[in-house]
Parts: structure tokens; C-alpha cells; sequence
């Protein structure tokens, strides 16, 4: 039997017409995010820094799903190249009624190797990128009294951890912002709610680990194993687990579920 897919959720489309943004689309959970959305009938766009890794998500989107896919180069902590990027896609197939705020960087540092470029760099891109996209999507939503935001924050945004101040810092302001918005919101229509991974097997686990085994020498199947024990349930989260845990708060009639942090962890925080 699969653990990593809730089938049931996918048996109808009921996204078809919507358009969802996802911005880190080209890979990782942002690339599961589109593809779960796509598979609910949503049109996608797709924003992140790497023309080819979009093209290559496109593609595969659009032949497996069959719906419409716009992409944008951007990086979402450049005002600018996210006002370009989001009236682009805007263009391509109208406003959005979905926002995945999904790309993120996950660099760790002890506190005392901490620098202000190093904090602001984690800052400007996992929280603020969340701020400038929300903002491009939000007087649309508000207009239409429609709008589901799901931002993409960890369980480091709920505890603290050593060696992760900034990358905490940001996660948690990140969880602030759902949380005030989905208030501000709450009247509009719009319902913006944090989904909380534990680790993920993505390209950042693998920087990780990467990074462990380059400051302690350690073999990167213990370094794999150790971060997968940080969960109860023995192992990585899947990033296909938590999009459809983004998928479903996107779904019309999740319509009750604003403010929330959900935590997508194996058991691993419990709020
Ligand atoms: P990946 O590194 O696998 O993917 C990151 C995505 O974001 C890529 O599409 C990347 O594309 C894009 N991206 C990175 N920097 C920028 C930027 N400046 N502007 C625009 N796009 C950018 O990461 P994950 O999928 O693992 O992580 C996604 C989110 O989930 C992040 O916010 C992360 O903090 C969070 N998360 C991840 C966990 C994990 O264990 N993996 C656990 C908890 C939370 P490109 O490089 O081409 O721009």
C-alpha cells in the first residue's frame, strides 16, 4: 500500500478555470505543488531563476495534466523581477486565484559565523519574497473576494533550532504573516494558511547533507539517516506529502481554513 498519495483527492478537478502561482516551481516541493494543482484541473505558473528548469517542468506538466502552464524568470526577493514576472503571467492566463509563496533557501550557520549579507540573503528571499509575491496577488483577490495563499514555511518556523537563526527567523515571520493576513483577509474570500514540512527529500536535504558531511566528516547515509530520524515516522517527508497538504487548502471548499499552520512532519512538532 503507498504511504506518500491520497488518491481520493485527485478523483475530480474541481480547479478548473483557476490559476495557481507557484513560485520555486521548477523543482523540489514547488514542482510537486504545480503538479497537485494541475492535477485539479488548475492552470500553473511556474516562477523561479532557471529558464531551463522551468521549460522542463512545463513540458512535463502540460503533457501529463493538459492544462495551460505560463513560466517567469525571477528571483522573488527583486521587487521588480517579481512585479515583471507576475504581470507576465497575469497576461498569460489572468489573475491568480491561487499563490503557492514556495521558494525558499535553507543555508545553516552557527550564530557566531551568522553575517548580516548571510541573514539578510535567508530574510530577503524566504520572507520578504513571500511579502512582494502576496502583494501582486492580492488586490485581485481581494476584487474577485476570492483567494486561497498557501505559504510554504517548516517546523522551524514553529520551534527554534540551533544553527538555523536566520533560516528560523524567517520561517517564523513567515507563519506571522499567514497569520495576520488570514485576519485582514478573513472577510475577502481569501484564506492564507502555512504549511510546516519536516525535512523533505528535496535538493535542499541533499545541500544538507552535503554540508554535514563536509564539516564533520560523516558519510552521507548517516547524515541522511540522522536527519530522517528526526521524525517519528523514521523518514524523509516526500515532497508529494506536503503538496497535496497545499492542494487541499487551495481546494473551494476548504473555504473554513484560514490562519492555520499545519505541520506536515510525521509527528515531529505538534501544535
Ligand atoms: P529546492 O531547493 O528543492 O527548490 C527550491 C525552489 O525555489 C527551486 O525551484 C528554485 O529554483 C527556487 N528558488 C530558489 N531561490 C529562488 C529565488 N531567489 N527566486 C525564485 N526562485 C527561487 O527546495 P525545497 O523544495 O526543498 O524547498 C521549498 C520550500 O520548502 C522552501 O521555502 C523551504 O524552506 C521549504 N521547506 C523545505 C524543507 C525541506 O526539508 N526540503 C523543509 C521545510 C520547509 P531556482 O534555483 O532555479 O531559482
Amino acid at each position: 500500500m503507498t504511504t506518500t498519495s491520497s488518491g481520493d483527492l485527485f478523483a475530480d478537478t474541481p480547479l478548473t478555470g483557476q490559476h495557481a502561482v507557484i513560485t520555486g516551481g521548477s523543482r523540489g516541493i514547488g514542482a510537486a505543488c504545480a503538479d497537485a494543482l494541475a492535477r485539479l484541473g488548475a492552470n500553473v505558473s511556474l516562477v523561479s531563476r532557471s529558464a531551463d528548469a522551468l521549460a522542463t517542468k512545463k513540458q512535463e506538466i502540460e503533457a501529463a495534466r493538459g492544462v495551460k502552464v505560463a513560466t517567469a524568470v525571477a528571483d522573488v526577493a527583486d521587487p521588480e523581477e517579481v512585479e515583471t514576472a507576475f504581470a507576465a503571467v497575469t497576461d498569460a492566463l489572468g489573475a491568480p486565484h491561487i499563490l503557492i509563496n514556495n521558494a525558499g533557501i535553507g543555508k545553516s550557520a552557527p550564530f557566531h559565523r551568522t553575517t548580516l549579507d548571510f541573514w539578510q540573503e535567508t530574510i530577503a528571499l524566504n520572507l520578504t519574497g513571500a511579502f512582494l509575491c502576496t502583494q501582486q496577488v492580492y488586490g485581485a483577490m481581494r476584487e474577485a473576494k476570492y483567494g486561497r495563499i498557501v505559504n510554504i514555511a517548516s517546523i522551524v518556523g514553529l520551534h527554534g533550532y540551533a544553527y538555523i537563526a536566520a533560516y528560523a527567523a524567517s520561517k517564523h515571520g513567515v507563519v506571522g504573516l499567514t497569520r495576520s493576513l488570514a485576519l485582514e483577509a478573513a472577510k475577502s474570500g481569501i484564506t492564507v494558511n502555512a504549511v510546516c514540512p519536516g525535512y523533505t527529500d528535496t535538493d535542499l536535504v541533499t545541500e544538507a547533507v552535503d554540508n554535514i558531511v563536509e564539516k564533520t566528516g560523516r558519510s552521507a547515509d548517516d547524515a541522511r539517516a540522522e536527519l530522517a530520524s528526526t521524525s517519528p515516522i523514521g523518514r524523509l517527508i516526500t515532497p508529494e506529502e506536503v503538496a497535496e497538504t497545499a492542494a487541499w487548502l487551495c481546494l473551494p471548499s476548504s473555504s473554513a481554513i484560514t490562519g492555520q499552520a499545519i505541520v506536515v512532519a510525521g509527528g515531529a512538532v505538534q501544535n
